[in-house]
């Protein structure tokens, strides 16, 4: 992949995570808001657990992205972004395009879903 398309999806990829990091951030203050609210209510500590428990797995998922973009972004700084980092083939950039911090080409993330790859976390 050229320099100048590189730049591309390094731009689309820091302005994710930026869009990710003010999101995580949010609601991270606004559970501790929440928690600050301290109440005796039962109904209301069971709609707390619960909007804490969601707050919690949406930033699992967003945490998981963030490795996953800061992993992307660290194979553009090596030269060695829109490669396969299972089978070295170049990534589609059609799926670049949808998926700019894919580490997988089409193949092996089939591969993958179905259970016949192991995922690498690096
Ligand atoms: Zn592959």
């Amino acid at each position: 992949m050229d320099k100048r398309k590189a730049k591309t999806y390094q731009d689309k990829l820091t302005e994710r995570r930026v869009a990710l990091v003010g999101q995580v951030q949010a609601a991270e203050a606004y559970s501790r808001e929440r928690d600050a609210e301290a109440t005796q209510d039962p109904a209301d500590m069971a709609a707390n657990a619960y909007t804490k428990e969601l707050l919690m797995s949406m930033s699992t998922n967003d945490r998981q992205l963030l490795d996953s973009i800061d992993a992307a972004l660290a194979r553009i700084s090596e030269g060695e972004y829109g490669k396969c980092i299972n089978c070295g083939e170049p990534i589609l950039e059609k799926r670049l395009e949808a998926v700019p911090w894919a580490r997988h080409c089409i193949r092996c993330q089939d591969m993958i879903e179905r259970g016949q790859l192991a995922e690498d976390e690096e």
